[in-house]
């Protein structure tokens, strides 16, 4: 059994007060960058908080946590069926009133209570990513708003990066592609009044082994959404596959309106380090992204740039990142990568074993990369006229 962090309860109290004082944060919002890097877990089997633990698909959970009215992820240790897994965290998470609200929490870490939060909630959990899923909510009653669809196709994926957060659902063989577009559809209009609300669609996915298989999908994808009778939908796509303008143009004219770059890290030291052997491709240089980036730029509205952290040196991602600012308009979303597997814990960075290096970095990227500039999720919000009581939920 291997410990996610080392640090004593007193050594890690002791850093986030240091850390929120000299980077101007709230300790409150330090200590949920340290559940992030650190993974929480349930000390007691979670039957009552957790009711889809029955579900035989779910091995390890994404939590959507709500601190302060600060919404954020993190990853869930606890492995249902085998409760011999391999990493533990020092965070502990439990029903406050084990017969009331199963949403309102208790933090410890190493057993003892941490009093940072005025609240903290359980919003959703999530196992095995969802083949559909409406991710804004109406804050006061919870309910999805049916305007912003993610769809989730494609249950596999060409490319095995080590990092990824469905590495463990790969293993199942994957259901048909056509008929799980078929049945996603039927299940979606099942539960909008009018196809018409739907606004916008975004096609999260594993990778096909070709940009015209992928293609293929994509348009598969999007023809399938319009014959339905989602014609007043927009699309988006996260691809790892893509990157040539006549495709980006192609997308466009399918009515793809916001293209993701994913970029796991900067130097291609640490991005090959990050994929799979057999799929050398897949680590394309930091330079072959900025093109990437730029030419989305020319061609869709909205271009977001997803950063994982923890993969490299701080200096080196500083500089790319400057770097990034200067050549692209791009933002970055940044996030920390959830780590379920021991061999994820070790692809780490060995300074990013500590919580100053993740503190640092969020504040370079918030504070000296995206200032001054609105996010794509921002202009979006604004073109969707997302209402100001939606909540989204982010890394
Ligand atoms: S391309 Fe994406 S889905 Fe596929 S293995 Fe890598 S991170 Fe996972």
């Amino acid at each position: 059994m291997r410990r996610t962090v080392s640090d004593s309860y007193a050594e890690i109290n002791r850093q986030i007060l240091e850390l929120a004082d000299a980077y101007r944060y709230e300790p409150w919002r330090v200590r949920i960058i340290d559940m992030q890097r650190a993974s929480v877990q349930f000390p007691n089997p979670p039957v009552a908080i957790v009711p889809k633990c029955s579900n035989t698909d779910i091995n390890y959970f994404t939590l959507v946590m709500q601190a302060n009215g600060f919404t954020f992820t993190t990853s869930e240790l606890t492995s249902i069926g085998s409760l011999s897994h391999k990493l533990t965290s020092p965070y502990g998470i439990e029903q406050s009133d084990p017969d009331g609200d199963t949403s309102s929490l208790i933090v410890s870490y190493d057993g003892n209570p941490i009093p940072d939060f005025g609240s903290i909630q359980l919003r959703e959990i999530m196992g095995k990513p969802s083949a559909y899923y409406f991710p804004y909510k109406d804050t006061r009653s919870g309910q999805p708003l049916s305007f912003y669809l993610i769809v989730n196709p494609y249950e596999n994926c060409a490319f095995r990066c080590k990092y990824c957060s469905r590495l463990p659902y790969f293993k199942t063989p994957a259901p048909s592609i056509q008929e799980n577009i078929q049945l996603i559809i039927s299940n979606i209009l099942a539960v909008v009044q009018d196809p018409d609300e739907v606004k916008f669609i975004n096609i999260i996915t594993g990778s096909f082994p070709n940009p015209e298989q992928e293609m293929t999908f994509l348009k598969e994808v999007i023809t399938a959404f319009n014959k339905a009778g989602f014609v007043e939908s927009e699309f988006g796509v996260y691809t790892s596959q893509i990157y040539s303008r006549h495709l980006f143009e192609q997308l466009r004219d399918l009515g793809v309106i916001f293209f993701t770059v994913t970029l796991e890290a900067t130097s291609s030291d640490a991005r090959s380090r990050l994929h799979a052997r057999r799929n050398p491709k897949r680590a394309r240089s930091f330079e072959q992204t900025l093109d990437t980036i730029s030419v989305a730029e020319d061609v869709f509205p909205f271009v977001s740039t997803t950063m994982m952290l923890g993969y490299e040196q701080a200096d080196e991602v500083k500089r790319n990142l400057g770097r990034l600012a200067k050549e692209t308009r791009s933002t970055v979303n940044h996030y920390i990568p959830r780590v379920w597997l021991p061999g994820q814990l070790d692809l780490l960075h060995p300074s990013a074993t500590n919580l100053k290096y993740f503190v640092d970095l969020f504040n370079f990227i918030e504070r000296n990369v995206n200032v001054g500039r609105m996010t794509s999720n921002q202009l979006f919000e604004e073109r969707f006229l997302i209402p100001r009581f939606a909540m989204r939920y982010r890394s």
